[in-house]
């Protein structure tokens, strides 16, 4: 077949952890099965941070975070201490996939790739990602398709509260999103051949942290024989008639790559970073005796006497106090290599509850990466191989926390994604070793008959040309 013709459909599966589509919920999987079965298959090694922003435009531009300018949901505003704003598309330094087949003139649609709002114009169509503000009116280009996608039964979902106490409400409105996610994708995929159809679905990220204690029994928090020991299960079983109802209209001679941008493992619980900053005397407050889980933002905090100071989520930002960047800068450049230096040190000296190290990996994103772009944090810092968050909340009576401060989450990230390759001319299935995130564009613009750009970072991978 010319290549230039291949067709290729992208089902992106957030969150997914190898062992669970290839193992634990297969049996409940048949559609999905059938795919596997004429895949070459396998384990797919995320980036630093391994986080859905950067992790996806990492998977479809070949480049690292660095070199994208995206380090994280949330990227602090230069020139303040708090301020944070939220990546999109269009500060990717490098095209995506859809980008460089839009500008060949070929038919792209895209629904819900991070980051993915507001949505970028393409040669087709592109519905914005989970990143969407509540009531936007702008999340789809052409923006003609809006009332098309406003008419979905029950209002098109983006995302859902998933941190919250309610779980019935959660389980419902997860499954009813997911649905609705399926039933937009078949009415895009009908509309004509696009020669790329890449879908995003954010629900199996949002069912793990939501419900991963009631079916886990090696979680640290396991709830046994609750309602939800098997959500997973019906989660996944759902996810298949899906996926299988939308496979109805795929044609045989269809690409299929299924992949996921990291995979999800037991929380264990946070550490209070800004708390040991405080301890530590990188950081002093004004603020005397803060309520337990008092924000960052809602302290008085002594900037003339800070040099480092931290924010939470999946992994520990920290920034420096940098004279002539920061509003009352203290520390000169020269001092920063001893200031991590010590940082490193005493975050070595860190210990668990129950006595063991934490285990503490300091990243600095010029070590890190190619290049560094946008607004890097000063040191990205992992816990316990990220079983740990990073709360950035003060006042706790101790620097271990055994649930989430911003609300309930019993899931973190892990380094190992997953990839399946179905390639119409190479039938038959195979478990490769595995790959790397970083080196999937390359390999998906050479199998539609692209050139790979020299300057592109990742590599075509040789096990599934
Ligand atoms: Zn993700």
């Amino acid at each position: 077949m010319d290549p230039r013709r291949r067709r290729l459909l992208v089902l992106g599966l957030d969150s997914v952890p190898p062992e669970f589509l290839f193992e634990r919920y297969l049996p409940r999987m048949p559609r999905l099965k059938t795919v596997l079965d004429r895949s070459r298959f396998g384990t797919l090694l995320s980036t630093d941070p391994p986080i859905t922003v950067p992790a996806w435009a990492v998977m479809f531009t070949g480049m690292d975070p660095g070199t994208l300018g995206l380090y994280g949901f949330r990227h602090r505003r230069p020139g303040s201490y708090l301020e944070m704003y939220t990546p999109t598309p269009q500060m990717l330094r490098s095209p995506p996939l859809w980008e460089t087949l839009s500008r060949l003139g070929r038919r792209v649609a895209v629904i819900g790739m991070p980051p993915g709002y507001p949505p970028p114009t393409v040669n087709g169509i592109y519905v914005s990602d989970f990143l969407t503000p509540d009531g936007a009116k702008d999340f789809v280009t052409p923006a003609s398709l809006v009332p098309e996608i406003e008419a979905i039964p029950g209002g098109y979902d983006f995302d859902i509260t998933f941190r919250a106490e309610d779980r019935p409400r959660v389980e419902r409105e997860l499954f009813a999103m997911t649905r609705k996610r399926f039933a937009l994708a078949r009415t895009l995929w009908q509309k004509e051949p696009w020669d790329l159809f890449a879908l995003h679905e954010i629900g199996p990220d949002r069912l793990h942290h939501a419900f991963w204690k009631f079916f886990d029994p090696a979680h640290p928090r396991y709830v046994a024989s609750s309602e939800y020991a098997d959500v997973a299960d019906r989660y996944y079983a759902m996810l298949d008639e899906e996926i299988g109802a939308f496979l109805d209209h795929v044609p045989e001679d269809v690409t299929i790559f299924v992949a996921s941008d990291h995979g999800s493992m037991a929380m264990h619980g946070c550490f209070a970073i800004n708390q040991w900053l405080q301890q530590q005397g990188f950081l002093r407050l004004r603020t005397r005796s803060p309520e337990p889980g008092t924000p960052f933002e809602q302290l008085d905090v002594d900037w003339n006497h800070t040099t480092a100071w931290g924010a939470g989520g999946y992994y520990a930002r920290i920034f420096f106090n940098l004279r002539g960047r920061e509003p009352e800068g203290r520390l000169a450049p020269a001092e920063i290599p001893a200031l991590i230096l010590r940082l490193t040190r005493e975050l070595g000296a860190v210990r668990r509850p129950d006595g063991a190290p934490l285990g503490v990996r300091v990243l600095e994103p010029a070590q890190t990466y190619r290049s560094v772009q946008s607004d890097p944090p000063d040191l990205m810092l992992y816990f316990g191989d990220l079983r740990w968050r990073s709360a950035g909340t003060v006042g706790h009576p101790g620097l271990f926390l055994t649930e989430n401060d911003t609300g309930p989450d019993d899931a973190v990230h892990s380094f190992d994604g997953l990839f399946a390759f179905a390639d119409p001319r190479r039938p038959g299935t195979e478990h490769l070793p595995p790959q790397r995130i970083i080196d999937v564009a390359p390999t998906l613009l050479k199998h539609l008959g692209i050139p790979v750009p020299d300057t592109m970072q990742g590599r075509p991978i040789a096990a599934l040309e």
